[in-house]
């Protein structure tokens, strides 16, 4: 045991030992990328296991992926052994599902309630909106969803809401009372959302002190990765049960703790993290939980680690370079002894097509030349929408790729209603899926016979599925529809019995799409996408079976509780013996990973970093962090490249190179390609067009300063042929565009011919459209 414990501590350095072997007082761990935070978590966890200081069961280890989890739990499991399997490695969401479904029954929740994903609560969101009257394009569902998701994790709940706001606001009034029946609708659905996994745990713990007491008795040890993604709700949750609790943990003063046995000590804490890599602010992330660990928690100890052990020195010099200039950052001192390696190859593309083929020639030469296998390759892109030209290019090369990006498969039409059959079967309260499914395929059922039995369902205060059953008691429901709810509401009732009956999932979902007729529909089309469809179907079916054999035991509600936790990592590729696949993804997916050889693709201003960034300081440091992250996944070959013209929703936009490429020092740099086709393209817009100091020029390899962009540099067009009638508008003019629809005009620059308009088109971001060459028409 001794002798195990010791071997654990060899190949670390001094820093990352005293972080494996610390005892007592919670741990901070800051440090940079790649210097070895999350091997010291596992090393940590294989230690206090080896020296006997904690049992399995007594560990809480959270990651911010499943994919981290489960490969936390093998490094675990390789260095103890089978014993590892009773500890809890998992990501927050996982973690509170687990403890929900254990004690719901407090809660006054079934076990098996639903959880639901981004789509279904803005469906739910649509749903209540309509109910309550409110104009969408004042209260959009889209962003009350956002602002509730916001609440959520910030654990604000409708009621707080609520008494916070002023009488005198009706956009927050109605968001107030949105809140409120969305959060009553999910309860009569037996459902939680996505945030409310986080925030209903939270609300358990600090509201039933004895269950708080079990699990802090129970786990010892709480050690959180990536902890600078954390948002207000984990934090709280973080310190909920690791019982370090201070102000937060109020029981009345009438709890068992007073009676009961002494409370327990607090956990033994431990995060690691790195603010530079913070990149979830949107989604209510704060490094504000970093930053500020020491000043929350007194007695903690902190290390630093300042060794990169995963990047050559070009690349660490790089990234270094690029969020060093983030204001109000500490400055750290990351080093690598691995050498400067090759350069970081640099392309400037004309199109995000002759990226894409860039990037698939260059693996194709980086195989034959270099050995290197398409599984050592990562390709990095800033939304999802920049994979399309990527995978044709792949596609046509013949290189074995994989998306990353969980909702794409989940996300598709057919996929969606399949596993709203699944839902309904398991929950018949989640009036969501029940709602969704209920006349898909079509049977002949209106939306006013829906609305007749939602308004039933309201007045008796039933849910929606129980509402069908009754349907022979709803009033004013025509004799026809009748015969059609009466039997799909059948339908459900046989397929229920069945999952019931020990039916698989896959047993289950092969009988509701069959005997739905969903599946006969889909077939008898002659739409090819069609045919797609039912492809994607089978894949779900192969899902689903490959589900049962891993677990034979999961019933349908595990099942379908898998299915809603697969974070976008999940599907990474395997490392298979054939070399593996490509792995393309977004940037925010590849937190935590590394590769061989990496791509960082679309690096223009307007891409990388986004539109939507740009104007506002405090999002564009953290385009910068993303950045940061992406550079850094790196181990030995960095490529960068943008394209001159990059078509996004069918209409071509002319980007600027991205404001992080100035930031890499030239002499770390080989440019391939960095005269594009700017010139042709100059030549259709006239003298004073395109910046040409924009680009940087190839032939000596180097760059001298780059000029000011003219006024035209990163506007956008629409069409090729200049207009004859330039729109005159001033700033606040509301205007339309064929693409983006409505806008506002929110600064102009230049004049005549070459005025430049930057316009909010709201969700679509702010543009800068060249007004020349843009279906742009005042209203
Ligand atoms: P990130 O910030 O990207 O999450 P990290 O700090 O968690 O990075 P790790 O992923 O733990 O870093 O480590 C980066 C790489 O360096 C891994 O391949 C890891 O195995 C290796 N590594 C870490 N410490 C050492 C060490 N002392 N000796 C050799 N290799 C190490
Ligand atoms: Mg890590």
């Amino acid at each position: 045991r001794g002798r195990d414990a010791e071997a654990l501590l060899e190949g670390l350095n001094p820093h990352q030992r005293a972080a494996v072997v610390h005892s007592g007082p919670p741990l901070l761990i800051i440090a940079g990328a790649g210097s070895g935070k999350t091997r010291v978590l596992t090393h940590r966890i294989a230690y206090l296991l080896a020296t006997r200081r904690a049992r399995p069961g007594e560990i809480l280890a959270i990651t911010f992926t499943n994919k981290a989890a489960a490969e936390m739990r093998e490094r675990v499991e390789a260095l103890v052994g089978p014993p590892a399997r009773a500890m809890w490695v998992s990501t927050f969401h996982s973690a509170c599902v687990r403890i929900l479904r254990r004690e719901h029954a407090v809660l006054g929740l079934r076990s098996s309630f639903s959880i639901y994903d981004a789509a279904d609560s803005l469906r739910l969101m649509t749903l209540v909106c309509r109910e309550l009257g409110l104009d969408p394009k004042r209260y959009p569902p889209k962003a009350f969803i956002h602002r509730v998701s916001d609440l959520k994790n910030e654990l604000v709940d409708p009621d707080a809401f609520a008494a916070g706001v002023g009488g005198s606001n009706p956009y927050e009034e109605n968001l107030a009372e949105a809140y409120r029946m969305y959060a009553q609708r999910l309860r009569q659905a037996n459902a939680l959302d996505f945030d409310d996994l986080i925030m209903t745990t939270v609300n358990l713990l600090q509201a039933f002190p004895a269950v708080a007491e079990h699990y802090r008795r129970r786990f010892r040890h709480v050690l959180v990765d990536e902890y600078q993604d954390t948002n207000h709700a984990q934090y709280v949750l973080v310190r909920e049960l690791a019982g370090v609790a201070t102000q937060a943990y109020d029981d009345g003063g009438d709890s068992d703790l007073d009676r009961g046995p002494a409370p327990v000590l607090p956990a033994e804490l431990t995060v690691v993290g790195d603010a530079d890599q913070s990149i979830y602010a949107f989604r209510g992330a704060t490094i504000r939980n970093i930053l500020e660990f020491e000043a929350d928690y007194p007695d903690a100890t902190t290390i630093l680690l300042e060794q990169n052990y995963r990047s050559t020195q070009n690349i660490l010099s790089a990234a270094n370079a690029v969020i060093a200039r983030n204001p109000d950052r500490k400055a750290k001192n990351l080093w690598t002894a691995a050498g400067a390696g090759p350069k970081i190859i640099g392309y400037v593309a004309d199109s995000d097509h002759e990226e894409a083929r860039f990037v698939a020639e260059e693996i194709d030469r980086l195989g034959d030349a270099s050995g290197v296998r398409p599984g050592d390759v990562a390709v990095f892109y800033r939304t999802n929408a920049q994979s399309r030209a990527l995978e044709e290019v792949l596609i046509r090369a013949g290189i074995p790729y994989k998306v990353v990006g969980g909702t794409r498969f989940y996300e598709r039409r057919e996929v969606k209603d399949a596993i709203a059959y699944l839902r309904a079967i398991a929950n018949p309260d989640d009036a969501v899926n029940v709602r969704r499914i209920l006349n898909v395929p079509k049977r002949g059922l209106g939306e006013r016979s829906e609305a007749v039995i939602a308004a039933y369902a309201e007045r008796e205060r039933i849910s929606f599925g129980a509402a069908l059953e009754a349907a022979a008691d709803v009033p004013g429901l025509a004799t026809r529809a009748l015969g059609i709810v009466t039997e799909f509401a059948r339908l459900l009732a046989d397929l229920r019995a069945m999952a019931a009956g020990g039916a698989t999932p896959a047993e289950v979902l092969d009988s509701a799409l069959d005997r739905s007729g969903y599946l006969a529909e889909l077939r008898a089309s002659d739409d090819p996408q069609d045919a797609t469809r039912v492809e994607n179907l089978a894949e779900l079916h192969a899902v689903a079976a490959e589900f049962s054999e891993a677990d034979p035991d999961g019933d349908l509600g595990d099942f379908l509780e898998r299915v809603a936790l697969v974070a976008d990592t999940d599907q990474l590729p395997d490392d298979d013996a054939s070399g593996g696949v490509v792995t393309l993804m977004t940037v925010h997916t590849a937190k935590g990973l590394e590769f061989p050889v990496v791509f960082v693709t679309g690096l223009e201003d307007g891409t990388f970093p986004h539109a939507r960034s740009l104007a506002d300081p405090a999002e564009l440091s953290e385009e910068r962090r993303l950045a940061y992250v992406a550079l850094t996944r790196a181990r030995e070959r960095l490529y960068i490249s943008r394209a001159a013209v990059r078509t996004a929703f069918g209409v071509p936009h002319e980007l600027p190179a991205s404001r992080f490429l100035d930031d890499i020092p030239d002499e770390l740099l080989d440019w391939r390609r960095a005269e594009s086709s700017m010139q042709q393209l100059r030549g259709s817009w006239g003298s004073g067009g395109v910046g040409s100091g924009r680009v940087r020029s190839g032939a000596t390899g180097g760059t001298g300063p780059r000029t000011a962009p003219s006024q035209a540099t990163g506007a956008t067009f629409g069409s090729a042929t200049p207009r004859a009638d330039v729109p005159s508008l001033d700033v606040g003019d509301r205007v339309t565009h064929d693409a983006y629809g409505l806008g506002t005009v929110v600064a102009l620059e230049g004049a005549g011919s070459s005025q430049v308009a930057k316009i909010d088109f709201g969700t679509d971001g702010v543009k800068r459209l060249l007004l020349r060459y843009s279906p742009v028409t005042k209203l």
